[in-house]
């Protein structure tokens, strides 16, 4: 197991991988940040109570017992293992939201040079990534988790093991595809709502104690679109790529997914009119325009 006092890379100080690096720093782990902006490891070092800036991508996984990645996805998590040397024994644990399938060809990769990897990405966005309450999928070989459960569990609140390796991409992209159709279909909701005349925070309250709530309707349509503020911290495009792997997975599997089809092809429809930093929140004033 990889306790506190080890060292660790973390590849990718954004959003979600400056808090998640300042946690396992806070635990006591000798974390090696690096990011391809230099300006990300700057302000994460500024924050991080003993961070370790790393130059290089070698220099992240020097001597670590562990090599965590935080990526927009699958092609940047390739190239990365691609630049990388792992020592026989390394574990890498992509908390990235990545294709399940190309976590698969990239596990047997890198195990022929003995290190292993592990799937472990999160829901609960940046609030979970600052108070360690973060759900962590995880996708490996049962003692491949145990050994680097401690620094998953500096990270978040709950870990599901969901099988194989692979598993954990696989109901990450299922969550969100998940998460972003009850989004559009609030969001419809809403303005239908709006547009008869209604008092949309009256709506959501009486929505939330019957049975069409959801995490649209308990948390982002109140704290970020009905104050107008659209900063929940995770971007529209990332969305639209896990709804993409989600909707292959159905695809693959030859299962009914007409809905995920219709709600993926208007939320990419949003992607192309939005801005390319715009937050997955924008998509209701999308709608409303
Ligand atoms: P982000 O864009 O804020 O951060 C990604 C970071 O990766 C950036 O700092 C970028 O510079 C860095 N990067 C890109 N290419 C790199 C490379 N080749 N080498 C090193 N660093 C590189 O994204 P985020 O919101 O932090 O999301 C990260 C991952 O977590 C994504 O897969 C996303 O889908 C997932 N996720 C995000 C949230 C959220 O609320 N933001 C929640 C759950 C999961």
């Amino acid at each position: 197991m990889i306790r506190a006092g080890a060292t660790v890379g973390f590849v990718g100080l954004g959003r979600m991988g400056t808090p998640m690096a300042t946690r396992l720093a806070g635990a006591g782990y000798r974390v090696q940040g690096y990011d391809v902006s230099e300006q990300a490891v700057r302000s994460w070092a500024e924050r991080a109570e003993g961070a370790c800036q790393a130059a290089s991508l070698d220099a992240a996984a020097s001597g670590a017992a562990a090599v965590i990645l935080m990526l927009p996805g699958s092609a940047v998590v390739r190239s990365v293992l691609a630049g990388l040397v792992l020592a026989p024994g390394t574990a890498v644990v992509d908390m990235s939201s990545s294709e399940p399938l190309v976590t698969r060809e990239l596990a047997t990769e890198i195990g022929r040079g003995g290190a292993t990897l592990v799937d472990a990405p999160v829901s609960g966005g940046v609030a979970g990534a600052v108070s360690g309450t973060l759900t962590i999928m995880a996708g490996g070989a049962p003692a491949d988790i145990d050994h680097v459960r401690p620094l998953l569990d500096v990270l978040g609140a709950r870990v599901v093991h969901c099988g194989e390796v692979g598993a954990g991409h696989a109901v990450k992209a299922l969550n969100n595809l998940l998460s972003a159709t009850h989004l559009l279909a609030t969001s419809e909701a809403m303005a239908a709502a709006a547009g008869f005349g209604l008092d949309v925070p009256t709506v959501l309250a009486a929505i939330n104690t019957s049975s069409g709530r959801s995490g649209s309707t308990e948390t982002k349509w109140p704290n970020f679109i009905v104050p107008r503020t659209f900063d929940s911290g995770f971007s529209l495009r990332l969305m639209v790529k896990d709804m993409r792997i989600a909707l292959g997975l159905a695809e693959a599997a030859g299962t009914p997914a007409a809905l995920s089809a219709a709600a993926t092809s208007l939320w990419a429809e949003a992607a192309q009119a939005l801005p390319a930093d715009a937050d997955h929140t924008e998509i209701a004033r999308w709608l409303e325009d």
